[in-house]
């Protein structure tokens, strides 16, 4: 009797232990979960934010559904329509050309998702004067035919110019801060940009873009243009070394690039995605730059020089041609078909307020 008590207590207890491990092995997987994958991910404090936002999972950008009435042309993986330019990066990220994509299979993936796509654009002293184009061309061009949500910065509120927008778009107007230093405006931006995105986007839109003001719309930008991180080769490195490329050099800088790395040179001028990964940048951008602020240093683009070292860790999925920004004293070179979004002219001794 006493033996038989002996070896069920002897069970019982290494039942217990048994589920006590279980147990202990269950609540570091969710744990772990909880913190890496579902809710955001923790990253290197210097080339990804540390912050935790919650997010939505979005669906759309893992499923796509084509309709089944639609007739297109068939696609083929041996005769490109482009053998002119390089359509994909050496990590696999399209790059997007006129020629490449079918804008009618696309927008007929993304309609029916319903899918939100906010854009930031600063207007801060003297840039208001380039709002009207800006927003017109937006409303011709810039994701015609879906919900689009326009963010406005500004000092000068009252210089908005109304502009008629389409059903299921808007424009909101943030009032901001003026500065006597255009570095300060430009570098600024990351932090509204990431603050507009813990405060107000959030679950509420799906994609977001970040765009220059002093530029205007001439083709169409849509749904092609999306993915999850989302950078703009710039017009005017895109053939040279990336030695040549203007990268922050100094090693003192957080945004440093050593003179024998780097993919492309990137727009500060335009970029974008899902929320989360443009949060991620933003923050990480705005962090850094203030990290080099207390040690004196400005990165020699400002934030372009920030994104420039970010995308070159945090690969984007999808890089944008030049054909979604150029710059309209550049002639047009052959291999861009169409120019999509452009910057224009302007005399920085009269719109800036400091040289
Ligand atoms: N910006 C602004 N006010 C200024 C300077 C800059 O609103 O005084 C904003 C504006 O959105 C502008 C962006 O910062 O498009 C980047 O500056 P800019 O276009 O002058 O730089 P560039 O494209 O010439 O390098
Ligand atoms: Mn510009």
């Amino acid at each position: 009797m006493s033996f038989k008590m002996h070896l069920l207590t002897g069970r019982t207890v290494a039942v217990i232990l048994l589920v006590l491990l279980l147990l202990g092995v269950l609540y570091s997987y969710i744990w772990r979960h909880y913190r890496d994958g579902i809710f955001g991910q923790e990253v290197r404090p210097a080339d990804g934010s540390s912050s935790r936002v919650d997010f939505t999972i979005v669906n759309h950008w893992f499923h796509l559904v084509a309709s089944d009435y639609l007739e297109y042309q068939q696609p083929s993986i041996v005769q490109g329509s482009r053998t002119d330019v390089v359509t994909v990066t050496p990590w696999l990220a399209p790059i997007v050309w006129e020629g490449t994509y079918n804008p009618q299979l696309l927008d007929s993936i993304y309609r029916p998702q319903n899918i939100s796509i906010a854009a930031t654009v600063f207007a801060v002293g003297k840039y208001t004067k380039f709002l009207r184009d800006f927003l017109e061309t937006a409303e011709q061009h810039f994701f015609v035919g879906f919900k689009v949500h326009v963010y406005v910065f500004t000092d000068r509120p009252k210089e908005v110019h109304q502009v008629k927008m389409a059903a299921g778009r808007q424009l909101t107007v943030v009032p901001v801060p003026g500065s006597n230093r255009w570095q300060e405006i430009s570098a600024r931006r990351m932090e509204l940009i990431q603050t507009l995105i813990e405060e107000k986007l959030q679950n509420h839109m799906d994609y977001i873009f970040c765009l220059d003001v002093d530029s205007k719309f001439h083709g169409r930008w849509g749904t092609e243009s999306l993915g999850a991180l989302v950078a703009v080769i710039h017009p005017g490195y895109y053939k040279d070394d990336r030695s040549k490329f203007p990268y922050e050099r100094r090693h003192e800088s957080t945004a440093y690039v050593a003179p024998g790395k780097g993919d492309f040179y990137y727009c500060g001028g335009a970029f974008g995605g899902l929320l989360q990964e443009v949060h991620r940048l933003a923050n990480t951008c705005r962090t850094n730059f203030e990290a080099d602020a207390k040690k004196g240093i400005e990165a020699a683009w400002q934030e372009e020089s920030h994104l420039n070292r970010y995308m070159l860790i945090n690969k984007p999925t999808k890089v944008l041609s030049p054909e979604y920004l150029w710059q309209d004293f550049k002639p047009r070179n052959p291999e861009v078909r169409i120019i999509r979004f452009s910057g224009v002219i302007k005399n920085y001794a009269d719109i800036r307020p400091n040289v």
